[in-house]
């Protein structure tokens, strides 16, 4: 059994002034991709199952899928989140610890959107949503000085965990930046799981400090989506 796990941004229409629509998919777009992944069998599941999965306390669903959002846009709340509700599908937010409640102020050629603030990530917790870090400040952390470091990952552990009142298992890496140094920090830091940009899907002994996850934004009709998963199934975990 492999576990893919998918990463999108901002589910909205692209503003007139987005240079580039990588980040965004449109509502309509994410209804057809859950549409066309239901019927392939697919069931939505937590980055923290996928987790629990691993370690053998839980089983999963015959053919399960972990939904990510990065950033944590206010779009996630407004357009995705009842989409997926359809369902009953639950699904992994990705927070800019240090942004809670702010906009996207570390990519200056985007067009400004809303973040999460701290209530509405507890809100989708207790909606059985799962929320995960994704550091402070968005930096990339390959090459980073060890403190730095230890900010982007420590204290954004630390913070979220404030913000939510409860545990933050998971990271996803900011542009899926990383190296042997920050694995080691990710370790030390105290999380479980650690979501990369590789695109493989994840076994039973995929390294859970570094799972595979392909990102998803642009106009991207739901078969050219169907064959790029299969192509991550396809593709073999390296630890
Ligand atoms: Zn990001």
């Amino acid at each position: 059994v492999r576990v893919p796990i998918l990463c999108y941004h901002r589910v909205e229409v692209p503003p007139a002034s987005a240079t580039r629509d990588t980040n965004f998919v449109t509502p309509a777009c994410f209804a057809e991709h859950l549409a066309a992944l239901s019927a392939w069998g697919f069931t939505g599941i937590t980055v923290s199952d996928l987790l629990a999965w691993q370690r053998g306390e839980r089983a999963l669903p015959a053919r399960s899928i972990a939904i990510t959002f990065d950033d944590a846009y206010a779009s996630v709340v407004s357009n995705a989140l009842p989409l997926l509700a359809q369902r009953g599908w639950r699904c992994t937010i990705f927070a800019v610890t240090a942004h809670l409640g702010g906009t996207n102020a570390w990519d200056p050629g985007a067009p400004r959107a809303t973040l999460l603030d701290a209530a509405a990530l507890r809100d989708a917790r207790s909606h059985g949503h799962d929320v995960g870090a994704h550091s402070r400040h968005h930096r990339r952390l390959r090459g980073l000085a060890a403190a730095d470091c230890h900010e982007q990952l420590v204290e954004a552990r630390a913070e979220l965990e404030q913000a939510l009142g409860a545990p933050c298992e998971s990271v996803a890496f900011p542009y899926g930046s990383h190296d042997r140094v920050t694995l080691a920090q990710v370790e030390q830091a105290g999380y479980r799981g650690a979501c990369t940009l590789k695109r493989w899907a994840n076994g039973r002994r995929t390294n859970p400090l570094r799972l595979g996850r392909m990102s998803v934004g642009g106009p991207l009709p739901a078969w050219m989506l169907m064959g790029k998963l299969a192509k991550m199934f396809a593709t073999p975990a390296f630890r």
